[in-house]
């Protein structure tokens, strides 16, 4: 086996997404090949990001600066991430807002779509775009599969347990900054020329203010909800035509996840998907290639 920095070393990647987990459930084996040989950015994709970002314009403005680094990246984040946690503490609602954590000593992160508060309690929102133009014979093209909902379940469980893990100082900023390597990042010149053309006060323009700003309105959220809401728009006009409720429990996702995190330690290969869902491999394209475990 390849054990834990093995794995993530394959795949090139420092830290695991919440949308990594979410593909384990679609097609474990496919989404270790995509990040092998590359990922293909889909009409399908693109027509998701659309949606987002207008709904993230609808609850705040993004800063208007131009990261020039990784410290930049992370400065930019942040203040969004304090704008987006104002707007929920303010008005109730907060879009597009960056999770972190830790699960087995893994960096995990993932972007959530929608926080609001409701009978005082945080909902989050995860909105999943589909295209309801193609007519498909007989069938109803608003119904969503399980198989295709499972993911999506696995993926808002996952932004519950980081948001969580956040709000209950079980992963803090010091945590946060010792993972990030926080401590030797500087911002670059360019960049706090921008913060201060963009009026942001001198005190602000720098990562352990921004970073200790997110995380005081972090603190001032309301209690997660276990309910959580996917919702399911209309990739052309963006309207909302399903909304499905998903019960949290923390034994059974911790259950979920020793399981998951098993292949992100080495424990175990990826999977390919099962006997009697192999009808997938017919829109994958390892098919027959880098993938012959249905093919032959
Ligand atoms: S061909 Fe099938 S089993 Fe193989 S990676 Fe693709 S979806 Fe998974």
């Amino acid at each position: 086996m390849e054990g834990k920095i093995g794995v993530l070393e394959k795949l090139k990647k420092n830290s695991i997404l919440a949308t990594d987990i979410a593909s384990q459930f679609w097609c474990e084996l496919q989404m270790e090949l995509n990040y092998i040989h590359g990922k293909e950015y889909t009409k399908a994709m693109a027509g998701g990001a659309k949606v987002h970002k207008a709904l993230e314009k609808e609850a705040h403005v993004a800063i208007e600066a131009e990261p020039q680094g990784y410290a930049d990246f992370l400065y930019k984040e942040a203040y969004e991430n304090y704008l987006a946690y104002k707007s929920l503490n303010e008005k109730g609602i907060g879009r597009e807002i960056k999770v972190y954590g830790s699960i087995n000593g893994f960096k995990v992160s993932g972007k959530i779509d929608e926080l609001k508060v409701k009978d005082g309690k945080v909902v989050i929102v995860e909105t999943k775009t589909k295209s309801l133009n193609a007519k498909l014979d007989g069938s109803n093209v608003k119904e969503i599969k399980e198989t295709t909902m499972r993911t999506h379940k696995v993926q808002i469980m996952v932004y519950k347990k980081l948001l969580e893990d956040l709000w209950k100082r079980e992963y803090t900023y010091q945590n946060f900054y010792t993972s990030y390597g926080i401590g030797k990042m500087l911002l670059s010149e360019k960049f706090l020329k921008q913060l201060e053309l963009l009026s942001i006060p001198e005190e602000m323009r720098n990562l352990n203010a921004i970073y200790g700003l997110m995380f005081e309105q972090l603190y001032k959220i309301p209690q997660v909800s276990d309910t959580l809401i996917i919702s399911y728009v209309d990739r052309a006009t963006g309207e909302e035509f399903a909304s499905v409720a998903v019960e949290y429990n923390k034994d059974d996702f911790d259950k979920t996840l020793k399981d998951i995190m098993g292949y992100w330690l080495g424990e175990r290969t990826a999977r390919p998907v099962t006997r009697e869902e192999n009808w997938k491999c017919n829109w994958c394209k390892f098919f027959g290639n880098e993938c012959k475990v249905w093919s032959t």
